[in-house]
C-alpha cells in the first residue's frame, strides 16, 4: 500500500499557504485513487495553527516539525526539515506544494531520500492503482502523463491548479518530530525582504481577471501622439478597482527596461508568454497587445480570453481570443473604468 506523504512549510503566522491547501487536496485524492494512506508534515516555526486547516482530512497522522530554525527559508535546514519528516513517514509517494521554499529543497531532499523527484505537476491520478501525473514541457505546448517505479517519488504541485482543501472537522493532534541542526546548517541568514514596488502593487495569482497590456499603449495614437501618461492612467485605475492582476507583453516589459517613456509600474515580472509567465485565471483580458504566438503561449491556463485591438486582422482575431473588440482601449478603458465606479 502507498503511503503518500502530504508535506508543506508553514508561513509566518503558523497557517498553511494556500498553495499547501492546493497540494493537500492533490494529495488526499491520490490517496483514495490508489487506496493508500494519507500522513501529513509540517514545520516551520510555529505549526499549531495549522491543524486547524486540516480537520477531516483522512490523515492517519500529522507529523509536525517545529523550531525557530525554521522560520525563514534556508536551504539547509528546511531540507533537513523535509528529509525528517519524510523519514519519519517512510513514504512511497511525497506531495508538496511548488512554494519557491520547496521547489527549491525537494529534489535535493528527494536524491537524499534515494528517490525521485518531478515538478511542475498539473494533475495527479491513478492507474493500476498506481500514481500517474501529469505535467507540461516545453512552455506549456505539450502535456505528459508520467508514470514511476523508483520510490520515493516526490512531486511538486504546481499552485493554482487545484481545489483548495477546506477543512472539514475537528483539528488534528500534531505528532512532534525532532530535527537536530548544526552550525553550519544555520549559518545562512535571511537578514530581509526586497521586492520591486511594481510586482508588489501589481501581480496578483488570486486574481479573477488577469489584465495584460501590451506595446500599443506606447504608440502614437490617432492626433499623432503617445499618451503614455493617460495609458498609466487608466491602466492602474482598472487593476486597482477590479483587483486584477496585471501582465505585459514583452515589447512593453523590454521598452520599460530601454528607458524608454513607459509604464514606470511594469517589469519583467509583468511579462506574459514563452519567455514569461504562464499565470492562471479564470479571465484574462489584452489590450493594445497584438497577440502573437510566443506571446500568446502564457495565456494556456486563462479560461476566458477577451482582447481589445485596433486591428481587426489582429493575433487575436485569427482565433487565438474568445471575444475580440476591434475597437480603441483608450475609449473601452474609459468607460470600463467609468461603469467600475
Ligand atoms: C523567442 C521569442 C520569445 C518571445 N517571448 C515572448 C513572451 O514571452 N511574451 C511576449 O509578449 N512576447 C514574446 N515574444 C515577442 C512577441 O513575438 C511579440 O513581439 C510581442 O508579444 C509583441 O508585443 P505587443 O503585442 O505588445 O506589441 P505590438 O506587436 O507592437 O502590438 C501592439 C498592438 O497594439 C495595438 N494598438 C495600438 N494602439 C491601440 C489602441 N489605441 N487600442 C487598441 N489597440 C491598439 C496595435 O494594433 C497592435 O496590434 C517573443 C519572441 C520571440 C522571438
Amino acid at each position: 500500500m502507498d503511503t503518500i506523504l502530504f508535506l508543506a512549510h508553514t508561513e509566518q503566522d503558523g497557517q498553511l499557504p494556500r498553495a499547501a491547501l492546493e497540494a493537500l487536496g492533490a494529495a488526499r485524492q491520490l490517496a483514495v485513487a490508489t487506496k493508500g494512506q494519507l500522513v501529513l508534515g509540517l514545520f516551520g516555526a510555529a505549526t499549531a495553527p495549522a491543524a486547524a486547516q486540516l480537520g477531516g482530512s483522512g490523515a492517519v497522522k500529522v507529523l509536525a516539525l517545529t523550531s525557530p530554525d525554521l522560520a525563514q527559508a534556508r536551504y539547509a535546514s528546511d531540507a533537513a526539515a523535509a528529509e525528517a519528516l519524510a523519514k519519519a513517514a517512510a513514504p512511497s509517494i511525497v506531495v508538496a506544494p511548488a512554494t519557491s521554499r520547496l521547489a527549491r529543497v525537494l529534489p535535493g531532499v528527494a536524491h537524499r531520500l534515494g528517490g525521485k523527484v518531478d515538478t511542475h505537476i498539473t494533475a495527479l491520478a491513478a492507474q493500476d492503482g498506481s500514481p500517474v501525473v501529469t505535467r507540461w514541457f516545453y512552455r506549456q505546448r505539450m502535456e505528459a502523463t508520467l508514470k514511476r517505479t523508483a520510490r520515493p517519488w516526490v512531486l511538486l504541485v504546481d499552485p493554482g491548479t487545484q481545489v483548495a482543501f477546506q477543512a472539514d472537522g475537528a483539528a488534528p493532534a500534531l505528532e512532534a518530530v525532532a530535527l537536530t541542526l548544526s552550525d553550519a546548517q544555520k549559518r545562512t541568514r535571511v537578514k530581509g525582504l526586497r521586492a520591486p514596488k511594481s510586482d508588489a502593487q501589481t501581480i496578483r495569482p488570486d486574481a479573477k481577471v488577469l489584465f495584460v497590456a501590451g506595446a500599443g499603449w506606447t504608440k502614437k495614437q490617432v492626433d499623432g501622439k503617445p499618451h503614455v501618461e493617460e495609458a498609466a492612467k487608466l491602466i492602474l485605475d482598472f487593476i486597482g478597482k477590479a483587483q486584477a492582476s496585471l501582465g505585459s507583453s514583452k515589447s512593453l516589459a523590454d521598452l520599460s527596461g530601454e528607458g524608454n517613456q513607459v509604464l514606470s509600474f511594469l517589469s519583467h515580472m509583468n511579462q506574459i508568454g514563452q519567455t514569461g509567465a504562464t499565470p492562471r485565471h479564470p479571465k484574462g483580458l489584452a489590450t493594445c497587445c497584438h497577440g502573437e504566438e510566443p506571446h500568446v503561449v502564457g495565456w494556456r491556463f486563462i479560461n476566458e480570453r477577451r482582447a481589445v485591438n485596433l486591428d481587426p486582422s489582429c493575433g487575436w482575431a485569427r482565433g487565438k481570443a474568445d471575444v475580440l473588440y476591434v475597437a480603441d482601449a483608450f475609449a473601452v478603458m474609459q468607460k470600463v473604468n467609468a461603469l467600475l465606479k
